[in-house]
C-alpha cells in the first residue's frame, strides 16, 4: 500500500492535479427499509401474498376456482382481490392448458386487470396468431408486447409488472396516465407504456375517473388457466423525513 501511496503522490506532483472533491446530494433521505428477497417460489418479505399455494382467500370469488397441489385453476368466473392497490409491483406465474384447444383469442385466454380496468393480456401466444395488441403481454387493444417471449403450452410462465396508477383531480380530470412496465419470463415486453385508458373489448380506450386504489382481477375467459405464486408490493415514493428539531431549525 505504501508503495502505491508513493506512486500516487508522485503522480499528483507530476501532473499538478489534486484529487476531486466528492459530490454528495445532501438530501436527507429516509433510510431504505430492509427487504429480504424471495426465492424462485417465495415472495419478498414486504410483499402481500395473494396466492401462496394454499387457498384463494385473498380473492373475491376465489372459492369458485379450483386449488390443488399449490396451483389455482380458473373456473366459472373472474376473481378480484379483496384488498385494493394503486402503484404496485406484481409477480404472477401462469400456465396455459397442456392440451391445445381453440385458436386466437380462444386459446389459453385470461388477463391481469389492474384497478379492475387495465388489462395486461394473458394468452397462449406460442404459435397462435391473433391481433398483435391482443396477444400475450399486450396491453389489451393498446400496445403489442415489444417481443413475444411465450413458452410452449402447459409450461409455466412469469409476469413481473410495475404498474403506476393514473391520477385524477377532484373534478375527475386526468392529471397523469397509468403506466405499465412488464417482463415476460424475464424479457422486457412493456417499457413504461403510457395507457390511453380502460382496455375495453368493444370500444376505444378512454379514461373515467376512479379512486386511487382498486382491485387486481384475474379474468376467466372459458379456459382452465393455471396460476401460482402471486404476490404484490405496494409502491410508495421516496421520502425526506420532516425535520425533527424545530428549535434547532430556527437558528
Ligand atoms: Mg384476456
Amino acid at each position: 500500500m505504501r508503495g502505491i501511496g508513493l506512486v500516487m503522490a508522485g503522480w499528483l506532483l507530476a501532473t499538478g492535479l489534486a484529487p476531486a472533491q466528492e459530490y454528495k446530494s445532501g438530501i436527507p433521505w429516509s433510510e431504505p427499509k430492509l427487504v429480504t428477497p424471495g426465492t424462485a417460489s417465495t415472495a419478498p418479505s414486504d410483499a402481500i401474498v395473494l396466492f401462496g399455494g394454499k387457498d384463494l382467500s385473498a380473492w373475491n370469488n376465489g372459492d369458485k376456482w379450483l386449488v390443488a397441489d399449490g396451483v389455482a385453476t380458473a373456473a366459472k368466473t373472474g376473481i378480484s382481490t379483496k384488498e385494493m392497490f394503486g402503484d404496485c409491483q406484481l409477480h404472477i406465474e401462469w400456465a396455459t392448458p397442456d392440451k391445445v384447444e381453440g385458436a386466437g383469442q380462444g386459446r389459453g385466454n385470461s388477463g391481469v386487470y389492474f384497478m379492475g380496468r387495465y388489462e395486461l393480456q394473458v394468452l397462449d401466444s406460442f404459435q397462435n396468431p391473433t391481433y398483435f395488441d391482443g396477444q400475450a403481454g399486450s396491453i389489451y387493444k393498446q400496445y403489442p408486447p415489444l417481443v413475444n417471449a411465450s413458452r410452449k403450452p402447459g409450461e409455466w410462465q412469469i409476469y413481473d409488472v410495475i404498474f403506476t396508477a393514473p391520477r385524477f383531480d377532484s373534478s375527475g380530470k386526468l392529471l397523469s396516465p397509468a403506466y405499465i412496465t412488464a417482463l415476460h419470463n424475464g424479457v422486457l415486453i412493456q417499457n413504461h407504456a403510457e395507457l390511453k385508458g380502460n382496455t375495453f373489448f368493444d370500444r376505444p380506450p378512454s379514461y373515467k375517473a376512479h379512486p386511487p386504489k382498486g382491485t387486481i382481477d384475474l379474468q376467466y375467459h372459458g379456459n382452465p388457466m393455471r396460476f401460482r405464486n402471486i404476490w404484490v408490493r405496494e409502491l410508495k415514493p421516496l421520502t425526506v423525513p420532516e425535520k425533527k428539531n424545530p428549535v434547532a431549525d430556527k437558528k
